[in-house]
């Protein structure tokens, strides 16, 4: 068994199969272990209520959405269960629960034995389990847009399962993202969760030549909002806003991205705006992927598995944790395929 992939799935999928008495082989193409799930804030959830799922994300596939939404907590008791402290015992939103744990613990407690800088290979006699996190950076160079994710995951494991016969499932263009500092800025990995410029509902939004397109409403992930500004956007702030969002403004400027006081910005705009801030959609990770079946194997011809966000069908539509998706798809790749 190969799993290609040390991000939050491959490595749960390894501890899984160990467990089971495998001995999983995980390479890595990138420099460290992790992979998004390291840079990330690590809150692992679900909606409270399934029917909150299903009217967030309606394009998704009802039993697999089932499968993440049923399996979590006894998942997250698993984690729990290997040694895994959590920060928080909550989410700290009323629609979601779960638990935030500290990243670098995380991936500390569950790499092991990973090859770095090892991608996977053009072929591979057996089973192979691709957790390789989509193709995020595919999807943001297509579109001109920022990448907030590691920046290995392009693609590799859905061309590899392609290449086999495997499908793809819906909303193969939906990202989860953020609006993000638009350069010159300059982000740093460790910066992805502060310079967010999550604010979208104080905002009016403007296309670089000033037209409106602020939506009617935004929804609380703001994914919707990411998806709809493309590669350059204004997000304008009246006091009212600014006084909340003002620590994200702030950051924006001293990252050097651009932030206009009223006077100086160069298109009408509502009448009571204060400043103005240049932003980007960034991508973290894709939605769409690869179609997979309950035991999330594809339907290439080969033994190919898949699990994370190399899995889509789960969140589309809007918006899910991709974290919740990578720790159960992750489990019960591992007991598919330790029960073939
Ligand atoms: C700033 C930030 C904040 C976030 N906050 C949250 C949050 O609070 N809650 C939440 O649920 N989600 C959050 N996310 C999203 C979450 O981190 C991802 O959805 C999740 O980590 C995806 O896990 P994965 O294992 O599927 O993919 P990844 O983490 O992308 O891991 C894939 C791994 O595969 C490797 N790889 C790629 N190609 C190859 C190849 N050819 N061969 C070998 N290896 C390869 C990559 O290097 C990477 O290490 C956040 C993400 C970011 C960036």
């Amino acid at each position: 068994m190969l799993i290609a992939g040390a991000g939050m799935a491959g490595l749960v999928c390894a501890a899984r199969a160990r467990q089971l008495g495998l001995s999983p082989r995980v390479v890595e193409k990138g420099t460290r272990a992790g992979g998004s799930m390291l840079l990330s804030s690590c809150v692992i959830w679900r909606h409270v209520e399934w029917d909150d799922f299903r009217r967030e994300c309606p394009g998704g596939d009802e039993e697999l959405q089932r499968l993440v939404w049923e399996r979590l907590d006894d998942a997250l008791a698993w984690l729990i269960s290997l040694g895994a402290k959590p920060v928080w015992d909550d989410t700290e939103n009323p629609i979601t629960t779960g638990k935030r744990f500290d990243p670098r613990a995380l991936v500390a407690l569950l790499a092991r034995d990973v090859e770095l800088e090892t991608p996977l290979p053009a072929d591979v006699d057996g089973t192979v389990v691709l957790a390789t996190g989509g193709f995020g950076r595919r999807l943001a160079a297509e579109r001109g847009l920022l990448l907030r994710a590691n920046p290995w995951s392009e693609g590799d494991g859905l061309d590899y399962a392609l290449a086999r016969g495997a499908q793809t499932t819906a909303g193969m263009d939906e990202f989860y993202g953020r609006a993000m500092p638009a350069p010159p800025a300059r982000i740093r990995e460790e910066d992805f969760v502060a310079l967010s410029q999550l604010y979208g509902k104080w905002a009016w939004v403007h296309t670089p030549t000033g037209r409106v397109i602020t939506p009617p409403s935004v929804s609380w992930s703001e994914n919707d909002l990411a998806q709809l500004i493309g590669p350059s956007a204004w997000f304008v702030l009246n006091d009212e806003g600014y006084d909340v969002a003002g620590d994200r403004v702030e950051g924006a400027r001293a990252a050097g991205g651009t932030v206009l006081e009223a006077d100086e910005i160069p298109f009408e705009t509502r009448p009571d705006a204060r400043i103005a801030v240049h932003v980007s959609a960034a991508v973290t990770h894709t939605i769409g992927g690869l179609k997979v079946n309950p035991c999330m194997r594809t339907h290439a011809r080969a033994p190919v598995y898949a699990c994370g966000v190399d899995v889509g069908g789960v969140a589309t539509g809007g918006y899910a944790s991709g974290l919740a998706q990578a720790l159960v798809t992750g489990l019960v790749a591992a007991e598919s395929v330790a029960s073939r």
